[in-house]
C-alpha cells in the first residue's frame, strides 16, 4: 500500500515544514479528504483519482475540493465518487455547493453533468473500493468526524484525522491484524494545551498518552502540525517515549 502526503505549500521549501491542508492519496487513486488535492500540478496525478473519502468539513480537508471536481469532469468515462458522514455532506450542500461559493456539482450530478457521486459513510461501514477495504470510525472532534482504518492484502494503516484523546478509534485499530502504521495528527505545542482541549486537537504530550492505547507497537507518524508552530512541535516530538516515532513529510510517499 502507498500513501502519499499531499503537500500544500507552493513556495520552494515550503513543503517540508508541516502542512496548511490536509489529505493522502492511497495506491494513486482513492483519497482521504482534498485539501491540497487540487492543487496537484501533474493533472495525471488528478485524473487517477476516482474515490474521496471526507473525514470532516473543516476547510482544511475540503479547501480544493471544488477545484478537483472541476479539473477532472469528464478526464475519463469514470465519475467521481465521494464519501462522507451525513454532516459532512450536509455542510458541503449549504456551504459549498450552493451556488454562491461554487455552482451545485451534486445538484447538477442529478440533472445530466456527472460531476460526482455521493456515499453517504456510517461508522464502522466498511466500503471496499479499488482494493482497499475503508472503515470509517467516529473520532472526537468539534464537527461529526470519522477516521479511517484502510486495509489492503497484507497491510492495513491507521488515519485518525483530527481528534482530541478518543478510546473508539484505538479500539476499532486494535482488531487489524497487519496493522504498519498510524498517521495521527498533532497540531498545537505542549503549552497550548487549552487551546487543543478546546478545538479537539492534541498536542505531543496527548499525541503519546494516545499512541499508548494502540494494543502493540507500530510506528506513528506525526501529521496535521500547523506551521506556525512546527519547530516548537517536532522538538517536543523528539523527545517523546514514543518508539518509532516519525514526523510526516508533506510530499512523501509511504510504502508499507
Ligand atoms: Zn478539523
Ligand atoms: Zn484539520
Amino acid at each position: 500500500m502507498k500513501i502519499r502526503l499531499v503537500p500544500s505549500a507552493v513556495s520552494p521549501g515550503g513543503g517540508g515544514r508541516g502542512t496548511f491542508l490536509s489529505s493522502y492519496v492511497i495506491d494513486d487513486e482513492v483519497a482521504i479528504d482534498a485539501g491540497g488535492l487540487g492543487l496537484l500540478g501533474d493533472l495525471k496525478d488528478q485524473y487517477r483519482i476516482h474515490d474521496i473519502f471526507l473525514s470532516h468539513s473543516h476547510m482544511d480537508h475540503i479547501a480544493s475540493l471544488p477545484i478537483f471536481l472541476e479539473t477532472v469532469f469528464q478526464s475519463s468515462d469514470r465519475c467521481v465518487t465521494l464519501h462522507a458522514g451525513a454532516a459532512t455532506l450536509k455542510s458541503l450542500r449549504e456551504d459549498v455547493f450552493n451556488d454562491r461559493v461554487w455552482p451545485d456539482f451534486i445538484g447538477m450530478s442529478e440533472k445530466g453533468f456527472p460531476f460526482v457521486k455521493v456515499d453517504v459513510l456510517e461508522p464502522g461501514r466498511m466500503v471496499e473500493v479499488a482494493g482497499l477495504r475503508m472503515t470509517p470510525i467516529a473520532v472526537d472532534h468539534v464537527v461529526p468526524t470519522l477516521g479511517f482504518l484502510v486495509e489492503a492484502p497484507g497491510a492495513a494503516v491507521a488515519i485518525p484525522s483530527d481528534t482530541g484523546p478518543t478510546d473508539n478509534f484505538w479500539k476499532a485499530a486494535s482488531t487489524a491484524p497487519n496493522l504498519k502504521a498510524v498517521f495521527l495528527e498533532t497540531s498545537f505545542p505542549n503549552a497550548m494545551h487549552e487551546l487543543a482541549v478546546v478545538s479537539k486537537h492534541l498536542t505531543p504530550s496527548m499525541f503519546a498518552a494516545e499512541a499508548r492505547k494502540l494494543d502493540r507497537a507500530v510506528p506513528f507518524v506525526a501529521v496535521h502540525i500547523k506551521p506556525r508552530f512546527y519547530d516548537t512541535v517536532v522538538a517536543e516530538l523528539r523527545i517523546l517515549p514514543v518508539i518509532d516515532l516519525h514526523v510526516g513529510q508533506p510530499g512523501l510517499t509511504y510504502e508499507f
